[in-house]
């Protein structure tokens, strides 16, 4: 599956119209624009079977984009591209990454220039994410939080744990906890996710009341792909994960050879090494 993951197909200078500009007139008689793209996926199987439908069509691609370009107006090419990304990203699963270049060889700014143009570059995520509740309906609360992750579509739940009952850490005066792992393939960068996961939590009535005290829903980041982030309100991967069962138990489940990117040990041994003591 995720052989050659990073093989790619070229689409270079596909010339389309629209209407994107913040002078009126480009939005009244639009111009040309170009895209290059570059779509990264595993090619193997299809090169080695023939077989198209293991791969994904660059026509169909193309003529998606041509029409995203088209039906929808923009004042900035920079949203054009950041929308027909994630766009792309939606109607072709197969996808994991794109990097897209939008030109604007007529750019209106009263010099020659050849061309103008943005390039970035998006792609799907995964994320491992802790869900836990020790307050009034926990079952429900965990189900909603599930529900709503799966209502994004920039969000795919591609699995959940098993759902445990945990007794209480840190502050040990208060009800039992349900605790599981969501395995999520995600188009949110890190912050975005947290974000989301915090308007989830707002949602479920969760109030900030006391740290490690009791809660309707918790939902924290465990792991970004392999990423390492250090900021006072986000760290990745989650620092006392190594010291929880309820997080390491579920995560084991779901992903046993999974490495901890700075502790280079995996969700299995680090869960055995905690049951040790
Ligand atoms: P713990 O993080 O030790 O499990 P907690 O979940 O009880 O504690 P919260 O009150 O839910 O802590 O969150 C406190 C802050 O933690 C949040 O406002 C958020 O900015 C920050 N935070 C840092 N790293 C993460 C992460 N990986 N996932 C979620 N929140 C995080
Ligand atoms: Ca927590
Ligand atoms: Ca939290």
């Amino acid at each position: 599956m995720k052989e050659e993951a990073w093989d790619k197909i070229h689409i270079r200078n596909l010339e389309v119209f629209g209407k994107h500009g913040v002078y009126p007139e480009e939005n009244r008689l639009g111009q040309k624009f170009e895209v290059d793209a570059d779509l990264y996926i595993s090619i193997r199987e299809a090169g080695l079977k023939d077989d198209l439908t293991k791969s994904i069509h660059y026509g169909e691609v193309s003529h998606f984009m041509a029409s995203f370009m088209t039906e929808h107006t923009f004042r900035l090419i920079e949203a054009a591209a950041e929308q027909m990304a994630e766009a792309v990203l939606l109607r072709f699963p197969a996808m994991e990454r794109i990097r897209l270049e939008i030109r604007k060889p007529w750019a209106p700014i009263g010099l020659p220039l050849e061309s103008v143009s943005v390039e970035i570059e998006r792609g799907w995520h995964q994320a491992f994410v802790a869900i836990g509740s020790n307050l009034g309906e926990r079952e429900n609360y965990i189900q909603m939080g599930i529900e709503a992750l799966k209502a994004r579509k920039d969000c795919k739940v591609e699995q959940v744990s098993e759902i445990i009952a945990t007794s209480p850490y840190g502050m040990t005066e208060q009800p039992d906890f349900l605790n599981g792992m969501i395995k999520l393939r995600t188009l949110l960068g890190p912050w975005e996710l947290l974000k989301a996961l915090q308007e989830i939590e707002q949602k479920a009535g969760r109030e900030r009341l006391v740290h490690w005290g009791p809660r309707t829903l918790d939902l924290d980041i465990i792991f970004y792909d392999d990423r390492v982030i250090d900021a006072m309100e986000l760290q990745i991967p989650h620092p006392d994960m190594q010291n929880r069962e309820f997080v390491l138990k579920p995560l084991a489940e779901l992903a046993p050879y999974l490495r901890h990117p700075l502790f280079h040990k995996t969700a299995g041994q680090m869960l055995k090494e905690i049951e040790k003591t």
